[in-house]
């Protein structure tokens, strides 16, 4: 079934992109990891052809240091663990608190955890106890790993289930469980950033499969609910995050994947990143797609270490990181930068605020080491 609409790529240009191999699969990270860099073509001509990145940065050199070690995943499993304790009893009363409902207990649901289930199997039983919750009013419901799908550039991919649905008094909202601590209240920016960006890729699946039910997809809650252990223990507090703004950026990047053709009209029609091909070759055909390297790619993105050491050979003050490139707007390298600062090289239109500062910079400096 498609969750959203379809793309309108040509699958033979994508399949020649990414060489005589499937296309990968996308999970909720990987596709919250496309909303972190919006702007960058290569990864969105990577990801709408399926390019399997990982595999890709290693034949080039590069091997990613990208994802969870080991450590962090056992972590994040066994804290899980806790919180389903007693089929969700004690999360119950944590969403009663922080959704401040009257609900007493919940039916806890799962879509199965049997291997040898098709997903497809499990993403139809998805929709049933989804369809029965929305029908069940007040009577409060939490589906554990709800098997979701979403169209990506015109492919539909299944989302892995590492979150609960919840449905109490006619709203649903994705709970989001992670391992991170919640100290004195506070968590780390980072990491909450990241969690709302999964749990947005949820939002927008379930109510993308709402509407496909004939369901309002409104009733899924843009109010996430993020689940941590307290301190430094393994007692759980919920925290509301208001997902909207990472609804609107991924709705925007999804909407760019769809657009991607654009972006491919201006690359030669034989372009490959087909691995087959010695690491020199598939590294001049990225160089061909523009990228926009940004420190923060580190976090998000396997291509990383092959675009930084790309950026740091050509003088980009983006590669700097997205508050150097917002604070010296318009102006795109480092040597332009120094020669506004020494006057060598005239401002253009949109440059002069950032020119003048410069300059005063540099008079700054001038006197402070004269
Ligand atoms: S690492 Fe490279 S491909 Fe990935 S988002 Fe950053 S610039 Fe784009």
């Amino acid at each position: 079934m498609s969750a959203t609409g379809g793309g309108g790529h040509d699958p033979a240009r994508l399949a020649v992109l990414r060489g005589p191999v499937e296309p990968i699969d996308h999970n909720a990270r990987t596709i919250a990891a496309l909303a972190a860099n919006p702007g960058c073509d290569r990864r969105a001509v990577l990801d709408a052809a399926g390019v399997d990145k990982g595999r890709t940065v290693r034949h080039l050199g590069h091997p990613p240091r990208f994802g969870l070690s080991p450590f962090a995943m056992f972590r994040n499993e066994q804290f899980k663990a806790i919180v389903k304790e007693d089929g969700g009893a004690h999360l119950v009363r944590l969403l009663r608190e922080v959704l401040h409902l009257t609900t007493e207990d919940a039916a806890y649901q799962t879509t199965g955890e049997d291997a040898g289930d098709a997903r497809e199997v499990r993403h139809r039983r998805t929709a049933e106890l989804l369809r029965q919750a929305a029908e069940a009013g007040r009577a409060a419901t939490l589906l554990d790993r709800p098997l979701l799908t979403l169209a990506i550039a015109g492919h539909d991919v299944y989302l892995e289930p590492d979150v609960i649905a919840f449905q109490a008094e006619g709203r649903f909202h994705v709970v989001a469980i992670k391992a991170f601590a919640v100290i004195d209240g506070q968590a780390e920016t980072a990491k909450v950033s990241a969690a709302a960006r999964e749990a947005a890729v949820y939002v927008h699946a379930m109510r993308a499969l709402f509407a496909d039910l004939g369901l309002d997809p409104e009733r899924v809650s843009h109010d996430v609910v993020l689940v941590c252990p307290k301190d430094f223990g393994n007692v759980p507090t919920a925290t509301l995050v208001d997902v909207r703004h990472q609804l609107l950026v991924l709705d925007r990047q999804l909407g760019r994947l769809k657009g991607v053709d654009r972006i491919l009209a201006a690359l030669p029609a034989d372009l490959t990143f087909d691995l087959a091909r010695p690491a020199a070759e598939v590294a001049a055909a990225l160089a061909a797609v523009d990228a926009r390297y940004a420190p923060e790619c580190l976090a998000s993105c396997e291509m990383a270490a092959f675009c930084r050491a790309e950026a740091h050979g050509c003088d980009s003050l983006a590669a700097l990181g997205r508050a150097v490139r917002d604070d010296f707007g318009g102006v795109g390298s480092v040597a332009g930068a120094i020669g506004l600062a020494e006057g060598g090289v005239l401002p253009e239109a949109d440059q002069s605020e950032v020119a003048e500062r410069l300059r005063h910079i540099h008079r700054i400096y001038d006197e402070a080491v004269v």
